[in-house]
């Protein structure tokens, strides 16, 4: 059994020798709304790697200062709580943007995330990683840095090594209050006002056995789940869409409807799954939280819910940088694990994000992400417990090419009985030959296809005919892996080859002869 691969600092350049970001032409490193305050400073990154390795540290100094922080609340009584705010603000601003890279957010997390500020994550992520992070562990949008999550990882153990797994806890982080941005949070360490705490994942999930469709009844039965991937048309008309869907009408539990995927514009995901829908096929509306803010992302959810869409998937999305609008402003107000809990919220509670009531609730079947294939490998699985925590009922993986790093991802599935709470349905599928291949795994984030599975392809004289046959190799293992429930199909604009793979693999029957 081949090892699961660690995050080596050794190993990497710019843990090496402090090394500084920048310089290599990298379009965007950090969010638009900060770039004037961060560009150009690189010895900030150097500092900022340096305070994450020594997180046990600066830990202890946090927790010191919270404890003395309470004895300076008489004097900001007497002050005023804002002019002691607008003294304390530049004190704050300066130390925290020096040693964290700090954007002050005003709701700092640092002592729960290793040290590592999140809001220098690209998409702003307050529940990474995302699935983008290059196999090398740097980030998605700039290659240049590190993903942050990656540096989270290594804080949080740094951390725990030192105060035990408590002082350092995984917690689910809520969305950032943008009206809070610019404040100080050390003003409420002082006065003692509440912190950033954890979303609450605690109340039971609702049982939804009442009011399940068909894809949520398949995936209760325990048959092994087929679901496929269909990009929405560059087009308004809808028989389009229909041609390429209503191939899989009795191949597929689930035919994913992309949401502007790789950051490319098509036909909207909720009008597509809508018309899927109304055809008697059934879709699962993909959600990214890459071009809508929490407003009108709740307001498609009830939309969707309301066109007869029974089933979500909940993405943070590629960067904005991957596809064919660079230009477009990135929106990341949610997370994937905040859009979870947001929709849960909505379903079983019956409220907006915002508390307030919804009259009928939508009835919906939760799905969510999960890339075991890229850094850190060590926290994907936590990420995952994040996510069926936050709500997910089902899980849809990236591209598998590398089943025995599935099965020790799978292994510490079965060990936290996470399969048990959730459906694991594996992404698997067969992209032409080897340098359309190739041409995947530098331009999709987040891919990782082992050089020997690529070589037997450059090999074979029918380079299509073999990289089938690799899928279908993939899926007969993954079929009798425990914990595995099923397949995912994904191949842009490839729906005959995967209809092929579906019924060449045995996973379900040649269309005609079931109708016959
Ligand atoms: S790879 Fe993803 S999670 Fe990591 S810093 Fe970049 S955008 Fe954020």
């Amino acid at each position: 059994m081949k090892a699961v691969p660690q995050w080596s600092r050794e190993k990497h350049p710019l843990m090496s020798g402090l090394r500084m970001r920048g310089g290599n032409g990298s379009r965007r490193s950090v969010p638009t709304q900060f770039k004037g305050v961060q560009s150009g400073v690189p010895s900030m990154y150097a500092v900022r790697l340096w305070t994450v390795r020594h997180a046990h540290g600066f830990l202890r100094v946090y927790r010191f200062f919270e404890r003395c922080a309470r004895v300076l609340a008489p004097l900001v009584r007497l002050i005023g709580a804002r002019r002691a705010e607008r003294l304390m603000r530049p004190f704050e601003r300066t130390a925290k943007q020096f040693l964290f890279d700090c954007q002050m957010c005003g709701q700092c997390v640092l002592s729960s995330t290793g040290m590592a500020c999140p809001t220098n994550c690209a998409k702003r992520m307050r529940n990474g990683p995302c699935g983008g992070v290059r196999t090398d562990g740097t980030c998605e949008v700039d290659s240049a840095m590190r993903c942050v999550w990656v540096e989270v990882a290594e804080g949080r153990r740094n951390a725990i090594r030192s105060h035990g797994p408590g002082q350092a806890a995984d917690i689910l982080l809520p969305p950032i209050d943008h009206t809070r941005e610019g404040s100080s949070s050390w003003m409420r360490v002082i006065s003692g006002e509440p912190q950033t705490g954890p979303l609450s994942a605690n109340h039971p999930v609702r049982s939804t056995a009442a009011t399940a469709g068909d894809f949520e009844k398949t995936c209760a039965s325990g048959r092994f789940i087929v679901t496929v991937e269909v990009a929405p048309p560059d087009s308004a008309d809808p028989d389009a869409l229909l041609a390429r869907a209503s191939r899989f009408s009795r191949l597929a539990d689930g035919i994913n409807i992309t949401d502007g995927a790789g950051g490319n514009c098509h036909m909207s995901s909720v009008a597509a799954s809508a018309i899927l829908s109304t055809h008697g096929l059934t879709p699962v509306y993909q959600v990214a939280c890459r071009d809508r803010n929490r407003i009108a992302i709740q307001g498609d959810i009830l939309g969707a819910a309301a066109l007869g869409v029974r089933n979500i998937l909940c993405l943070t999305g590629d960067d904005v940088s991957q596809g064919d609008h660079p230009q477009a402003k990135p929106v990341f107000d949610l997370d994937a694990v905040s859009l979870l809990h947001t929709v849960r919220r909505m379903r079983d509670r019956g409220e907006f994000a915002s508390g307030r009531h919804i009259d009928h609730p939508p009835a919906l079947f939760i799905g969510a992400t999960a890339n075991p294939f890229v850094p850190p490998y060590l926290d994907r699985i936590t990420n995952l417990e994040k996510k069926i925590d936050a709500g997910a009922q089902f899980i849809q993986t990236q591209f598998c090419y590398d089943v025995p790093m599935l099965e020790a991802f799978v292994r510490e599935v079965r060990e936290r009985e996470l399969h048990k709470r959730c459906r694991i349905i594996v992404g698997v599928g067969a992209f032409g030959g080897a340098k359309a291949m190739r041409r995947m795994l530098a331009k999709v984030p987040g891919v990782h296809i082992p050089e020997p599975l690529l070589q037997r392809i450059e090999r074979a004289s029918d380079q299509k005919a073999e990289a089938k046959r690799i899928c279908i190799e993939t899926i007969q293992a993954l079929a009798g892996i425990e914990g595995v429930a099923g397949v995912h199909l994904m191949g842009h604009r490839n729906e005959d080859v995967l209809a092929e793979i579906i019924v060449e693999s045995g996973l379900r029957p040649a269309p005609l002869t079931s109708a016959a």
